[in-house]
């Protein structure tokens, strides 16, 4: 008891130290509590996400929830307009169950403040949900294997526009094989959704020439989220 504890505490002092790297300053109650109430489409949106969760959590299509710590199935606003998809767990992100919490992660974070929105807003997932070891890039067989769960996730959270960071998330998502260089810039239809796809914030840090793209791409995301309200 005293060690379940004692486990629990450091998770949140994690959590925390996590949010303040990330610039989260403040908290509020969570979605359940503010939309207590099972008649709220925004409650429901949230039922239907931690039901998928718990099946990915037993999920043993692909070899890699053997070598995980932790399975990384995304968070955010369940009710979002706008939805990040990356590729796959990092190191960070095995560690702490959470999507973009590492290096890369402080930078899509600075990017989502930037524009005038807080990482609560907004979704973030990935193609994959587990780590692959060592970083590896995810094999087809992950990728098919765990696409169906970020399909759901969209279908669930219904948002106005999908940002998809970096090449693995812009293929599978759009089924187009040109370079990222190429697509990225502008919208495409994925399934009556505005997808944008964009430089990973990895890239960026290898190469900050790319931010200055980057943002055009999150100016052309704020001018159709601004529309459609
Ligand atoms: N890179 C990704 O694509 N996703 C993460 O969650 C972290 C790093």
């Amino acid at each position: 008891m005293q060690k379940e504890l004692n486990d629990t505490v450091k998770k949140i002092k994690l959590l925390i130290e996590t949010d303040k790297n990330l610039g989260i300053e403040e908290y509020f109650l969570s979605n359940k509590n503010k939309f207590n109430n099972s008649d709220n489409p925004v409650f429901k949106k949230q039922e239907r996400l931690d039901g998928l969760r718990k099946i990915v959590l037993s999920c043993k299509k692909c070899k890699l929830y053997r070598t995980r710590t932790n399975l990384v199935f995304g968070e955010g606003n369940p009710d979002a307009d706008l939805m990040f998809v990356g590729e796959a767990p990092g190191r960070n992100e095995d560690i702490q169950g959470r999507p973009f919490v590492g290096r890369a992660g402080k930078l899509l974070s600075r990017i989502i403040n930037a524009m005038n929105l807080k990482r609560s807003d907004v979704y973030i997932a990935n193609i994959l949900k587990d780590r692959p070891p060592n970083n590896r890039n995810p094999e087809e067989e992950e990728i098919q294997a765990c696409t169906a769960y970020l399909i759901e996730q969209i279908e669930i959270i219904e948002p106005k526009v999908i940002c998809a960071l970096g090449s693995f998330a812009t293929k599978e998502l759009l089924k187009k094989d040109e370079p990222i260089s190429k697509l990225r810039g502008k919208f495409y239809n994925y399934k009556n959704i505005k997808l944008m796809p964009t430089y990973h914030p990895a890239y960026l840090l290898r190469n900050p020439q790319g931010k200055k793209l980057v943002w055009e791409d999150m100016k052309e995301i704020m001018r159709e989220l601004k529309n459609e309200v």
